[in-house]
């Protein structure tokens, strides 16, 4: 009897103990932590309730009227924790998905709830004898005969859930059902030859803390703080991207300008020096417009901003251009560039081809710029399975090779290696980034290998559908021609920057075509009201008043008849921006500085 009082003693103070740990916190709010919640207020009241039949029997009554009702009481606490712990095993034992658990909690709640009241009905119908003699106190008859029935069904109940949906639970769920369990049928057979060791309250304290640790028991307010943590990173992420948008719009201005008037100098001028300054400048522009586009796709990368965007393409095209912007690229670089294409390979692909030429770009650049002298190869092979054709793309080159300890940090943003060899040579460190995560971006690989010294070979794998059947529009090549001129045809531009209107202006001159400026979006729907005969619109989007978007959508709502095709200017050129246009209503995308090979195009495409 001092044993077992000892025990309940202490297995109060830990039940305590718990109930202030678990009822302090927030929880998320699961049936679990419900009725672990009842469990636990529920097991202090029967180890208070033990206590006070111990000292009531021992100290002030054997079997009064007071000594019987705190024996039943001691009997329905039994009868509560059985029920609702039994509840709780069926809880974890068969939680699956949502909706259909919520009926099945239901149906099995009310029949526990029915055990319950049945079960104590006839606990409080039934009488409860008490022996005592001695240090020796227990009870017996018909009433603690329930709690004992009712308890061994129970158990057994348990063993069945544990024993079929063993696979289902997590280990940490059913050491304390497979506790309780076991230590159940121990304390019975010990209560069975000793009646008067009471042990089965603190066996519930135990099995009780065992639950506490298997509890799906987040900390809500550190999830809260993490939340709101989240929150803010990920707005400033977004101003970040806003930010370089932003920026990107303001470094392009004033690029487009220099770029555009280079070139015109380089027209115009005859002087050899001058041209060749001009010259030095458009180099130069270029290369901070690639760290620029470089910085904004990597930056969109992070943001989860970069779509792919897949479309029918000519992957012969694709190669083709590859291969003439890699000679321009090699300039007067003495190198040997080998093509090897698997003629086998599917003409038509779906895919984003545009992705694919930027991996190809930055492999063929790196390799021109890392090769001095030798040869650079550029292979591309195809493996074809039912729909699906593998490219395997490698670039090879015989150039300065990357240490062993360095290939590691090849994929890292801004890792630039081996900068005493390569500090003359322009980078950013960014390509190789860039062209990782659009590749896993794609579900593909892409492996290096290298020898310092000697070369180094990058090979990237990406599968792409087969097109069988390909559209019509895209099997049509047009002729290439140099400089076709179209004297009849008008064209809007619409720019708030006088400067770019004037680049505008310059580069359209050798099409010979009649060119209107306007310097907002007000003007330029007031020029259009007068004149509804403008054969293309380049319209720049980011301006101060209405911009670009605004622009077009006030002239298809106002202008019934206003079919000219008109073309996004801008600056803001981040990947993923040409979508964004076409869905705005555009018929097409010009990035600025405007490239002289894509104005052609496109001046070939809608001035027919
Ligand atoms: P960047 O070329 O702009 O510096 P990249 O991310 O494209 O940035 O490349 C990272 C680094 O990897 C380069 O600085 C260079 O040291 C190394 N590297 C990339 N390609 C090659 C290559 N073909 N041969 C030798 N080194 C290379």
């Amino acid at each position: 009897m001092t044993g077992s009082l000892a025990m309940t003693l202490l297995s109060l103070f830990y039940s305590v103990f718990l109930n202030i740990l678990f009822l302090s916190k927030q929880h998320i709010k699961s049936h679990e932590n419900s009725l672990y919640s009842i469990l636990l207020v529920s097991n202090v009241i029967g180890l208070l309730s033990e206590l006070a039949c111990n000292l009531i029997i021992t100290y002030v009554t054997k079997d009064g009227p007071l000594s019987i009702l705190i024996n039943k009481m001691l009997l329905t606490y039994f009868n509560v924790y059985i029920c609702i712990y039994s509840l709780y095993v069926v809880t974890v034992c068969y939680k699956k998905d949502k909706e259909s658990f919520e009926k099945f909690y239901l149906a099995i709640q009310k029949l526990f709830f029915a055990i319950w009241v049945i079960a104590e009905f006839a606990i409080c119908a039934f009488p409860v004898y008490i022996f005592h003699e001695g240090n020796s106190v227990y009870s017996y008859g018909p009433s603690p005969n329930v709690v004992y029935i009712l308890t061994t069904l129970c158990v057994l109940l348990c063993i069945f859930c544990l024993a079929v949906n063993i696979r289902n639970i997590r280990h940490k769920k059913y050491t304390p059902i497979l506790w309780f369990v076991i230590s159940g049928f121990i304390i019975s057979a010990v209560q069975k030859m000793n009646p008067a060791l009471t042990l089965a309250v603190p066996m519930e304290t135990f099995t009780l803390l065992l639950m506490y640790f298997s509890i799906e028991n987040p900390d809500l307010k550190l999830i809260n703080e993490l939340n709101f943590a989240k929150d803010r990173a990920d707005k400033a992420n977004k101003a970040k991207t806003e930010f370089l948008s932003n920026m990107s719009h303001e470094i392009r201005t004033p690029l487009n300008a220099i770029v555009g008037f280079s070139n015109s100098l380089l027209d115009d001028v005859q002087n050899e020096k001058a041209k060749e300054d001009a010259k030095y400048i458009i180099n130069a522009s270029e290369s901070l417009l690639e760290i620029v586009n470089g910085i904004l796709d990597i930056s969109k990368i992070e943001a989860n901003k970069i779509e792919i965007v897949e479309n029918e393409y000519n992957i012969y095209k694709v190669l083709d251009n590859l291969v003439a912007l890699s000679k321009a690229r090699m300039g007067s670089k003495q190198l040997e560039f080998r093509t090897n294409f698997d003629l086998a390979m599917p003409k038509y692909l779906y895919g984003d081809s545009s992705r694919i030429k930027q991996i190809c770009v930055n492999l063929l650049t790196n390799s021109i710029k890392y090769t001095n002298e030798g040869f650079i190869e550029f292979k591309v092979d195809s493996v074809i399975q039912g729909d699906v054709c593998r490219l395997i793309i490698s670039v090879e080159d015989s150039g300065i090779g990357i240490k062993k300890e360095d290939v590691d940090k090849l994929f890292q943003k801004f890792g630039r290696l081996d900068l005493e060899k390569n500090i003359s040579i322009e980078g950013s460190g960014l390509g190789l980034a860039i062209t990782k995560r659009l590749v896993e971006m794609m579900n593909g690989k892409i492996v290096v290998q290298s020898e310092y010294g000697k070369g180094s070979k990058f090979t990237v794998a990406i599968d792409q559908k087969i097109v069988k059947n390909p559209t019509s529009t895209m099997s049509v090549t047009l002729p290439i021609m140099k400089v076709q001129k179209y004297p009849h045809k008008k064209i809007l531009v619409i720019d708030d920057n006088k400067l770019n209107l004037k680049v505008a202006e310059k580069v359209l001159e050798p099409f010979e075509v009649d060119v209107t400026l306007a310097a907002s979006g007000e003007e330029g729907i007031e020029k259009i009201v007068l004149d509804n005969s403008f054969d293309l619109v380049l319209l720049d989007d980011m301006m101060p008043g209405k911009t670009g978007i605004e622009t077009l959508k006030e002239l298809k709502e106002n202008l019934a008849d206003y079919k000219t095709p008109t073309i996004a200017l801008t600056a803001n050129a981040i990947s993923g921006m040409k979508e964004k246009y076409l869905s705005e209503g555009f018929d097409d995308y010009l990035a600025k500085p405007i490239d002289r090979e894509e104005l052609r195009k496109v001046l070939r495409k809608y001035l027919k």
